[in-house]
């Protein structure tokens, strides 16, 4: 069942996502040549704590920590480690959610360490322009599978590839709620989108094939041919007059 937010239930999700987008963004600010990703993740949990907010991934399944963070090859799920040390061309991305007065709010980006290759920016660029192809398909009356249909034709017009195993999803006073959003799919499948629902859209873009691999550590999943990897994700809610975006930096 999908549940659906008044407008009421979204002003608190406002909050929650404004609070995620500000600590994303901090940690993004941070990631440089020489830091740990241990580092970085050490700085959300303080930002937490100082912002009054619980970080939404620490022990969710049991996950160690308060972001994930995922770095070249690795597609998402990537446990931050004081042995990983940021390099120059690195791509690194931050996905990071908080719960907030009960609700929870979730976003995700990818950033550049120092210069990286030409390569490595425009797959960067076209994931996150295919995340706004995709929310600009969450209006009311369109389909679910609509965005998905949106971010695939646009990925694979370019040569990437779609992640298939991770998925988006309904977010509200839990992290994942119905429904499951793919970033693939047909144009005018799945239910009926309405005003009130919530969703985080997170297409993962591989620069090779879309295979993914989860390494022994049970959490980092890693593109099976090791080509580059990169994600962005919003919280956006449907209203009558279309999508808005919660988690805007
Ligand atoms: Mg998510």
């Amino acid at each position: 069942m999908i549940i659906l937010k008044s407008e009421h239930e979204i002003e608190k999700m406002r909050a929650a996502c404004r609070t995620v987008a500000l600590i994303l963004d901090e940690m993004a600010r941070l990631s440089a040549p020489g830091i740990t990703t241990g580092e970085i993740n050490k700085f959300a949990e303080k930002r937490c704590k100082e912002l009054k907010v619980v970080p939404a991934f620490k022990g969710y399944n049991s996950f160690p920590a308060c972001v994930c963070i995922s770095v070249n090859d690795e597609i998402i799920h990537g446990i931050p480690s004081h042995k990983r040390t940021l390099c120059n061309g690195d791509i690194v991305g931050l996905d990071f959610g908080v719960i907030q007065d009960g609700w929870y709010g979730d976003a995700a980006c990818t950033v550049g360490i120092g210069t990286i290759s030409e390569g490595a920016r425009k797959l960067m660029e076209a994931t996150n322009e295919s995340l706004y192809k995709g929310i600009s398909e969450c209006r009311e009356g369109n389909h679910l599978l609509d965005i998905g249909y949106a971010i695939q034709n646009y990925v694979e017009g370019l040569g990437y590839s779609v992640v298939r195993e991770f998925v988006g999803h309904g977010i509200g006073r839990a992290l994942h709620e119905e429904p499951q959003v793919p970033n693939v799919g047909v144009k005018g499948k799945g239910q009926k989108l309405k005003a009130g629902m919530v969703l985080a859209i997170e297409p993962m873009i591989n620069a090779g094939n879309h295979k993914v691999k989860v390494l022994d550590d049970g959490w980092t999943a890693v593109t099976e041919d090791h080509s580059l990897s990169a994600h962005f994700e919003h919280t956006v809610a449907i209203t009558p007059d279309g999508p808005e975006i919660l988690t805007v930096r």
